[in-house]
Parts: structure tokens; sequence; C-alpha cells
């Protein structure tokens, strides 16, 4: 079977009532057929459910369909994005290691890295992945992993894994490459088919994509899963049943969203592009993208983010945000519903402007999460708020 078909067809073990979806496995435990399977169980002699904690069939779905889509061998299904974030340093690193990470990560990583490890002895050094040599001159004796997220939010900046994964398992074997595939999703771009290690994400945006529930996921190699699994099953970050039985029925539809939210970022990009009151638009699969190539080989399409900046600062993108009318604005991506988010102001406000340019953010800068709705509607709504802005 195709992956896609897959992604429908994956489901958990028919129950004698023959139904024909899977059913929520609202259970917070398991029984034991006899003690020899409790402790059969519990020996790991023998797979099975024990507790919502550990496991679920709901939960065990939703991972073998991420699993499939990654080509990943095992993973772990968490409350949040951050939750999968957060287990994939801590269930891996001990005090005295350290991390080189990549400048253009998510906020709460960036917080994570910035302020709550090194309390716990985990160091960091942040790079640009303008410089790739950068990264090389980061690493230390004591460096244990290395994370990135690419496309980077909401600069769309893209790192090289081919390069990254053969310079690195080349010179430093030891090396965790960590990836946050949140924005490509695994049906635009494997990490894991470059060498990647692990691959996190956050379950709310693309794979539910429609709004309404938190979750996350980390998929990887079997040895590094196994090392999470004891952090995890002892700290009980665990995704519930309903979310995990939510995003499964979500998961069949993923392909479908996606070519849709990519066919349409592509025209508003392009729309963009072409108006004389925008100054620069980043798009990956958009010719001008100083990455172009790398992304038509990294990336099956360009994914449903475009950020733009328009003319005029701060000024300008408030006015152009304010004459919005069908698109709202919010700071969350990835929904079926467009948004409109300022990031200098709102998502990397914590920043200063210095670091905000570094990684592309400029007070004009606007970043859409284009939707699945019309692509005639989304278009008429900003072409109307950027004459309004003129
Ligand atoms: C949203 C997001 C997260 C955090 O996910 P939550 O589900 O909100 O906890 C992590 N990484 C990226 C790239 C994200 O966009």
């Amino acid at each position: 079977m195709n992956s896609d078909t897959k992604l429908i067809r994956t489901q958990t073990a028919r129950s004698h009532n023959r139904e024909h979806a899977t059913p929520l496995y609202l259970t917070s435990s398991f029984i034991f057929d006899d003690a020899e399977q409790g402790r059969a169980i519990f020996a790991d002699e023998m797979e099975g459910n024990i507790y919502s904690r550990y496991s679920n069939p709901n939960t065990t779905e939703f991972i073998d369909k991420i699993c499939e889509m990654e080509g990943a061998e095992a993973g772990l299904a968490f409350s949040s994005g951050m939750a999968a974030v957060f287990a994939s340093f801590a269930g891996l690193l001990k005090s005295g290691d350290h991390v080189v990470a990549y400048r253009a990560i998510f906020g709460s990583t960036h917080q994570l890295l910035t302020t709550l490890f090194p309390r716990w002895g985990i160091s960091n050094t942040y790079v640009d992945a303008a410089t790739p040599d950068a990264l090389l001159a980061a690493i230390t004796p004591a460096t244990k992993m290395i994370f990135l997220e690419t496309p980077s939010n909401p600069g769309l900046e893209l790192v090289d894994l081919a390069w990254l994964c053969k310079t690195v398992k080349q010179h430093y074997p030891h090396i965790i490459i960590n990836v946050d595939n949140c924005f490509a999703t695994p049906y635009l771009q494997k990490p894991m088919d470059y060498g990647v290690d692990i691959v996190s994400h956050s379950a709310t945006k693309y794979m539910d994509g429609q709004g309404r529930v938190l979750g996350g996921v980390v998929v990887g190699k079997k040895e590094l899963i196994k090392e999470m699994m004891f952090f995890i099953r002892h700290t009980g970050p665990a995704m519930s049943a309903f979310n995990a039985w939510l995003l499964s029925k979500s998961l069949e539809t993923l392909p479908l969203r996606m070519d849709r939210h990519c066919s349409n970022a592509l025209k508003v990009a392009q729309v963009l592009e072409a108006s004389k009151q925008v100054e620069q638009v980043r798009y990956p699969h958009l010719p001008s993208h100083p990455q172009y190539q790398l992304a038509l080989k990294q990336m099956k399409q360009g994914g449903g983010i475009v950020t733009f900046i328009i003319k005029g600062g701060f000024d300008s993108a408030k006015k152009f945000m304010d004459a919005l009318s069908m698109i709202l604005i919010s700071s969350n991506l990835g929904d079926s519903r467009t948004i409109a988010t300022h990031p200098a102001s709102t998502t990397h406000a914590k920043l200063s402007e210095s670091e905000r340019q570094s990684i592309g953010i400029f007070p004009g800068s606007i970043r859409i999460s284009v939707g699945l709705e019309n692509i005639d509607d989304i278009l008429n709504d900003i072409a109307t708020a950027l004459q309004k802005t003129s």
C-alpha cells in the first residue's frame, strides 16, 4: 500500500462489535488475562497495554501512522508539541551535555534552551542557518545533540539536511540530530531519509489542521525512543486517548489538506510578490527564495506558510492586519482557516530587534498561514486589505 493509503487504512484491530471506525478507548488501565500475562507484559517479554500513561490503543494507532510517514522505527505521543520537544531533550540528555541549536527555532523551545536547561547543567550554542561552517565550529566534546527546524518560523529559512547529516555523521557519529518537522509535515519532508535520528512535532498544527486539540509526537530510532520511553513513563506527559483518536482521524486527510494548503499558499506568495506595496516575499517554492533549489530537492511542495514584508514597517503591517475581513488575526498556524500573524509584536516580541532581524523578522513582517478556503476569497481579502493600507 502507498503511504497515503496507509494513513487511512492503518487501524487498531477490530473488536467483536465489528466497528468500522476505530472506537475511542477511554480507559485509564488495562486488565491481564491472568497473573502470568501481567508478569510477562511488565517484564517486556510480551507486548500489551498496561496503563494509559504508558500506551493506549488510540495513541498507538496515531504513533503508527506517524512512524509510517516519517520512516521511523518507533515513536511516542505527548499532550502538546512542547511536551514532545521537551522530552526529546530531557529524555536523552544529562547534566554536562551541550546542544547546538539553529537560532531560528520556536519561541518556547528557545526558552527551554536559554533559560530552563542551564539550570540543570545542559548548555547550548546558537548558530545561523546561513553560515554552515558555524555549525561545525560550535561543536564541542560535550555536544550531544543538534536541534533545528526547517523551514524556520517565520523567516522560512531552510537547513540542508543532506549536507548536515552527511557532515555531522562523518565526523561526530555520536551526536543526535533532532529535527522539529512541524512546519513541513512528513507528507512534504522526511528528515529521517537523510539520516536524522529523531523527529519531533507539534500535532496541534497541520496534523489536527482544524484548530481543535493540542498534541505532540516524537519518532525515531528504536534505541533512542526506548531511552525516552523511560523518561516519559515516569514523568507523565502522555497524550489523551481522545486527542489521539481525533488526530488519527485527521491524518486520513493530511495529504489532501496539505496539497490544498500548498497550492493556495503558492498563489498567495505569487500575488504578494507582484504587489508594489510588498518589499519581500518568502516562500520556499518561489524562485526568488534564496534556497529555491534546496527547497525543490528537500520539500515535495512549499508548505502552507507565506511570510512577507510590507512597505512602511509596523504602521503598515498593523493597518493591513486590521483591514483584513475574512482572514483572522491569531498566533496559531496550520489551520483550515487562513490566519495572519505579526511576529515582531506577538510570537517574537520577547526578542530584541537585532535578534529578530537575525532570523528574518522585521517590523513590517507578516506571516500568513494559508488555509483551505477557496483561493479567490483568500486573494480578494488580501487585495482589499492592501488597497486599504495604501
Ligand atoms: C507550535 C509549535 C510547537 C509547540 O507546539 P504546541 O503543540 O503548541 O505545544 C513547537 N514547534 C513548532 C515549530 C511549532 O510551530
